[in-house]
């Protein structure tokens, strides 16, 4: 029995389940679910170790890891943060061995659903048809006929019915996606969930507690930098900075005396603690940088996957330049 691998990528328009199903599978919070949507600007990636087991006939299910990559809520796009998140779903897309569109029943099809299935025909990957928040359809012999009207949107491998929210429906999938992956390595150590690193992690919880306390065009005026994030044993120290396009949306962040700032911060340091298991000393600040949404320059700063990359790629320069040496080393010795 083989040991199976790959990259699953989730997509689906906003609000579809996405981040709730990324975070059943993987089985503790991680990306940040809010009933607004859009708030998954990056790629976040859940690792789901799946032992071997027996199935159902006496059939044995094969081990395997499975990465997920959660995309940002598919739309057209209609700003440079828009673009950019369409350029991340399709890089994500063409990486990837299995594709699992994800859909809210409660909702009627509509456009978006088309984007979201012409993006998946486009770049030819195998795909699962998850069709969401079944918990919500009291007749469920209304269904079947919801399932064939969806069959014709595209050749699924696989439709299936599930509820991320109440993790009915999970193990199937799971079972299935699975079979669905060739033989391959355990990418990550049975002990990681994410590869994400903790300063993004930090980030994510403070914006995710600007779209808990705050209304309207806030949440999507802010954005989170942390600058300054320091690991101890016991202590963690985190500095970030709030970033909004107005005088006006800075007041409401900051609230009367300071009111505001002072929920986010404290809600966001619980679940910091939590997660780096240490007390938490975080300072938070609010800056106006108008229209950051459309500077790519601001946005492409935003970008921790871009920051990562570059350290790796500084990195790998490194080691060809040395292996280069070495190999330089050999041919002058003989
Ligand atoms: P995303 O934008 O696709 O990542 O969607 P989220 O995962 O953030 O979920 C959007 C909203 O739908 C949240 O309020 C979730 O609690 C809710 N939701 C997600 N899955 C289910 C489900 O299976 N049943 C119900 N009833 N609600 C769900
Ligand atoms: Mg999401």
């Amino acid at each position: 029995m083989p040991f199976r691998s790959g990259f699953v990528c989730i997509l689906g328009r906003p609000n579809a389940g996405k981040s709730t199903l990324l975070n059943a599978l993987v089985g503790e919070k991680l990306a940040i679910i809010s009933p607004r949507p859009q708030t998954t600007r990056n790629r976040i990636q859940g690792i789901v170790h799946v032992p071997k087991r027996k199935v159902r006939g006496g059939k044995e299910r094969d081990g395997g890891q499975i990465v997920l990559i959660d995309t940002p809520g598919v739309h057209k796009p209609d700003s440079s943060l828009g673009r950019k998140m369409i350029v991340e779903v399709r890089e994500a897309l063409e990486a990837c061995d299995l594709v699992l569109v994800i859909m809210d029943v409660t909702h009627k099809l509509d456009p978006r659903d088309q984007f979201a299935v012409d993006m998946l025909k486009k770049c030819g990957a195998k795909a699962f048809l998850i069709l969401n928040k079944v918990d919500l359809i009291r007749e469920k012999a209304k269904l079947l006929p919801l399932i064939e009207s969806y069959r014709k949107l595209h050749e699924f491998k696989e439709v299936l019915p599930i509820s991320a929210l109440k993790r009915t429906g999970l193990d199937g999938l799971l079972n299935l996606v699975i079979a669905e992956l060739p033989a391959g390595p355990a990418y990550f150590p049975e002990d990681q969930i994410t590869d994400q690193p903790a300063r993004f992690m930090a980030a994510e919880t403070i914006r995710e507690q600007i779209l808990m306390n705050t209304m309207e065009e806030i949440p999507y005026a802010a954005t989170v930098i942390v600058d300054n994030f320091e690991e101890g044993a016991r202590l963690t120290r985190i500095a970030a900075t709030i970033y909004c396009e107005r005088e006006g949306q800075k007041r409401i962040l900051i609230g009367k005396g300071g009111s505001m700032l002072k929920k986010i911060g404290t809600s966001a340091r619980l679940q910091i603690e939590r997660m780096m298991g240490t007390k938490v000393f975080l300072e938070l600040y609010v800056k106006v940088q108008p229209g950051w949404r459309d500077s790519r320059a601001f946005v492409e700063e935003l970008d921790w996957r871009r920051q990562l990359e570059q350290r790796m790629w500084g990195q790998k320069n490194k080691e060809q330049l040395a292996a280069a040496n070495a190999s330089n080393e050999t041919s002058r010795l003989s």
